[in-house]
């Protein structure tokens, strides 16, 4: 059973309407200050100005600025002409039976687009931890031939604010600031919480998955940007260890990531042989896996406490056997690693199917032997098609004669 939750407007906006104001939802420091430049905050305080923005913002997740109790009135009012604090626009929520929730968000449009981009951000709650997998670009130029994504071509990069916004989003929805729902949905009437991080024992989203939509390596300086705003300790705080980048292979850009971000790494790897990771993942054409192997062996800060995850999808008849176990085996020697077994998500018109449960066990089972936990992914989400693989805004739909 599925649950959809449908806030399209009912009527679309007149044109006459005053366009939505800019948001600061989002920004990093440096945009921070620049927009309370255009304001006519002096430059002397912009600094304390960008921090009191920042607590509220990234802490208390204050959605009015009316909210901002320690920032003069006057401020307040300038703000409020000039900006706003708005989120992604939800077009649709969904809450899978097993308690996943995919949310497709509306964009507002740059300049010259026509129609507002739309992407797709899942939160999995688990025993132990709860993840959200956020999107990096609307569509993907890549298209590896399983991947749902990869049907739809590349509208365009996510801004930094974009990236930053889905977290917000998605904090705002599940009720996870200090103070609980209070913050976001009551628009600064109820007193926001006293200031204080929550503390990551009370948080529902604990970790941070660059494995929604897009490919993250190929919009590299504003992930990198988003991250920072993710990651930073007087905010949202996410650890960088409990954030994981995805890509499919773009060697030249892992060890950029790994010297300007830092974060935990994971690895679209799929086969062990280029012959048929080129049909696959067909970036491998351009870089083979021999030269992303030996990125990944060269990733700053590897140990056996932080290792790069490769995940492979079980393809029936395709990657499944036991000789590609044996194989992948053998190719990761050396590399502190842990190996993530996907079972594959089907989608409408695909061609893959998923590998019989007998063989992921068996493959899973060689995996293990040769010492690496190699965790089965539970498939989360599929009823609502929030699983690996299967995101895909509608916004873009194309003929199957336009996929290349
Ligand atoms: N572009 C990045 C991140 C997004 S994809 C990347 O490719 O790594 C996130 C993960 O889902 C990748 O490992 C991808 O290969 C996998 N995936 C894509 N389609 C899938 C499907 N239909 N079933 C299962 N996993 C899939
Ligand atoms: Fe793009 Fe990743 Fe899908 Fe490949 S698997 S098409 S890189 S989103």
């Amino acid at each position: 059973m599925t649950l959809v939750l449908d806030t399209t407007p009912s009527s679309p906006a007149l044109p006459t309407v005053a366009p939505a104001l800019p948001t600061l939802a989002g920004l990093d420091r440096a945009a921070l200050a620049a927009a309370l430049e255009t304001i006519g905050v002096a430059p002397k305080q912009t600094r304390m100005r960008v921090n009191q923005l920042w607590s509220w913002m990234y802490v208390r997740g204050v959605t009015s600025f009316g909210a901002m109790s320690d920032v003069s009135k006057e401020l307040r009012a300038k703000l409020e002409g000039s900006f706003s604090l708005d989120r992604p626009e939800i077009v649709s929520e969904q809450v899978s039976v097993d308690g996943t929730r995919k949310w497709l968000l509306r964009l507002p449009r740059l300049g010259h687009e026509a129609r507002a981009p739309e992407v797709e951000a899942v939160y999995i709650p688990e025993a132990e931890r709860g993840t959200l997998c956020i999107s990096s670009q609307v569509g993907c130029t890549l298209n590896c031939s399983f991947c749902h994504t990869g049907t739809q071509r590349l509208v365009r990069n996510l801004e930094p604010h974009e990236i930053v916004g889905q977290i917000l989003l998605a904090r705002d929805r599940l009720g996870d600031w200090p103070g609980g729902f209070s913050q976001s949905h009551a628009a600064g009437t109820i007193p926001p919480g006293d200031g204080r991080l929550l503390p990551s024992s009370e948080r529902k989203i604990t970790n941070i998955v660059l494995m929604g939509m897009g490919e993250p390596l190929y919009n590299f300086d504003n992930v990198r940007r988003a991250m920072e705003v993710a990651s930073d300790g007087e905010g949202l705080s996410v650890s960088r260890r409990r954030i994981t980048l995805s890509t499919s292979g773009v060697v030249p850009e892992i060890p950029r990531w790994g010297a300007e971000a830092g974060t935990m790494l994971a690895i679209s790897l799929h086969a062990t042989n280029d012959a048929l990771r080129d049909k696959l993942v067909p970036i491998n054409k351009k870089y083979p896996i021999a030269e992303l192997l030996a990125a990944c062996r060269d990733y700053p800060g590897l140990s056996n406490a932080r290792r790069i995850t490769f995940e492979y999808v079980m393809l029936k008849g395709v990657n499944d056997s036991a000789a590609d176990a044996r194989a992948l085996v053998r190719r990761l020697a050396g590399i502190p690693a842990k190996i993530n077994l996907i079972p594959f998500n089907p989608w409408p018109g695909t061609d893959y199917e998923c590998s019989e449960w007998g063989q992921i066990e068996r493959f899973a089972e060689i995996v293990n032997n040769a010492g690496y936990a190699s965790p089965v992914r539970t498939p989360r989400g599929r009823d609502i098609l929030a699983a690996c693989g299967q995101l895909r805004s509608e916004s873009v739909k194309l003929r199957a004669s336009e996929r290349t």
